[in-house]
């Protein structure tokens, strides 16, 4: 019998709002809408979606990898540390300790910081579980993110992430060299071109003596200074060698250079970092003004600096480190010799998007299940998880209740085979498996399915799937 049509009776047209002005917002001192009814991300942070998530995978999958070949172990380090951590170690007058650390006072009424970096918190970790007193070198590497309140721009976010190797124990060259390598080797993997930028600042007694002349030297010219330079010259003369300003990078061509200071053990250490770097043939550059922006370097200190910038005004800088000899005395451990470097993993995934690099697709699924009915759905449900165990990737649309639509999924993965559990299967303990190819059907005992899918699929290849089952020791 057709329906009768109901006929709904109208409703007056609502009267259009006219907006006579934006809506209120209140702003906060960064101009950001604070009371709308969504909510806005906070300036300089930024969600990584799903389908991002393809090329951070492998970043993070390649500086795993790496590090575990070189037989560096992972640590993870609180997000949260006292304040006085980076203090201490980062240095007074550096902008990360100025301006641009994220601290409050918790609940306790203790001073805490949201970690600016993470090599003071390996050196902590380093002291505090004692291992001083494990065989040297201890090699770890982290991964996870940082926070600076610094000024957004493209490449800089308040809250980005790091991957970071850290060697404490030993003070060889060689241990400096190698970490060079283990960076240039995580660039060349990910098909990426970047040069070594690396100068040596000595040990704390060589750079007083220099810094006493550079400081001379800026005097004499101190009137052009920017107010910036002039404050750096003042409070960490050192960090007026990566001023930004153009009078100050001329006023440096005739600077004094820190190499004509390094002392004798100083410029041994450098020379031999250099001549292994030879060795294994790893370009590198020597940059006179390259003094990283942090109080603890000694030594050699180094920068990944992506070769075929993207031209589109983003930080160029992929990573750096160097020595830093003093930390863990510093934060009251015994004497100990380090040296590390973090890596920038915003900026490695912006320079692989602009070179048009992609991570490899997921391998795309081979079997379809197509369910009819809630009993079948109960059933797919087990038969899945033993597809994905067996490592036979199986797509379904569970939501879905007609066989057509669930076909026409099928059709367009471009499965090979679908299977399909009906009612009447079901009750048999059978299953459908068709071939998409030539639409031939046959029904199979449902619980021989996975290895008659496996053998069909697999067998003709010569390859076996990998299995997600977890390796239990015995
Ligand atoms: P740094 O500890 O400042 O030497 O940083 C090491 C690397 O982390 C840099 O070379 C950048 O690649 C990355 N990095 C530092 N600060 C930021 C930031 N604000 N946003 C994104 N990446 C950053």
């Amino acid at each position: 019998m057709p329906f009768k049509k109901k006929t709904i009776p109208q409703k007056e047209p609502a009267p259009k709002k006219v907006l006579t002005e934006e809506p209120k917002k209140d702003l906060d001192e960064e101009g950001e809408g604070k009371s709308g009814k969504t909510f806005e991300l906070l300036r300089g942070f930024r969600d990584i979606l799903p389908e991002d998530q393809g090329r951070w995978n492998l970043v993070r999958d390649t500086i795993r990898s790496i590090a575990e070949s070189y037989s560096f172990d992972r640590i993870d380090l609180p997000i949260l540390e006292r304040s006085d951590l980076f203090q201490r170690t980062i240095g007074k007058g550096t902008d990360i300790v100025e301006k641009e650390m994220y601290v409050f006072t918790d609940p306790s009424n203790r001073s805490v910081a949201l970690r600016p970096e993470a090599t003071a918190s390996a050196a902590r970790a380093y002291i505090s579980h004692g291992m001083l007193d494990r065989p040297q070198p201890v090699k770890m590497w982290y991964l996870g993110p940082m926070f600076r309140h610094d000024r957004p721009q493209a490449g800089r976010y308040r809250q980005f992430y790091q991957a970071g190797f850290e060697s404490f124990g030993v003070d060889e060259s060689i241990v400096d060299a190698q970490l060079i390598v283990i960076g240039h080797q995580i660039f060349k993997q990910l098909g990426l071109d970047v040069k070594v930028e690396i100068n040596s600042i000595g040990t704390a007694e060589c750079r007083a003596a220099y810094l006493t002349e550079l400081v001379a030297y800026f005097r004499q010219h101190r009137a052009k200074l920017s107010e910036d330079d002039k404050r750096r010259l003042q409070k960490n003369p050192l960090r007026i060698l990566d001023s930004k300003e153009e009078v100050t990078r001329e006023l440096l061509q005739g600077a004094p250079q820190i190499l004509d200071w390094l002392d004798e053990k100083s410029k041994e250490h450098f020379m031999k970092v250099l001549e292994f770097l030879e060795e294994v043939e790893v370009p590198y550059v020597l940059n006179p003004y390259l003094v990283r922006g942090l109080d603890y370097y000694t030594h050699s200190v180094f920068e990944f600096v992506q070769a075929d910038d993207t031209g589109d005004g983003a930080q160029s800088a992929l990573g750096g480190g160097g020595r830093y000899d003093g930390l863990v005395e510093i934060l009251g451990g015994r004497s100990t010799p380090a040296c590390g470097f973090a890596l920038g993993l915003e900026r490695i995934v912006r320079a692989l998007e602009a070179k048009g690099i992609n991570p490899p697709e997921r391998p795309p699924a081979r079997v379809f299940f197509a369910q009819l009915g809630d009993a079948s759905r109960r059933v797919g449900l087990k038969l899945f998880e033993e597809f994905r165990q067996a490592g036979i990737p199986v797509a379904e649309a569970f939501g879905k209740n007609a066989l057509k639509g669930q076909l026409e999924t099928a059709n367009k993965l471009g499965v090979e085979l679908t299977l399909i559990l009906g009612q009447k299967e079901v009750l048999d303990g059978t299953i459908i498996i068709r071939d998409m190819e030539s639409g031939a059907q046959e029904i199979v005992d449902v619980k021989k399915v996975v290895g008659l899918v496996k053998k069909k699929l697999y067998q003709e290849e010569g390859v076996e799937p990998v299995s997600h089952s977890p390796v239990v020791d015995s």
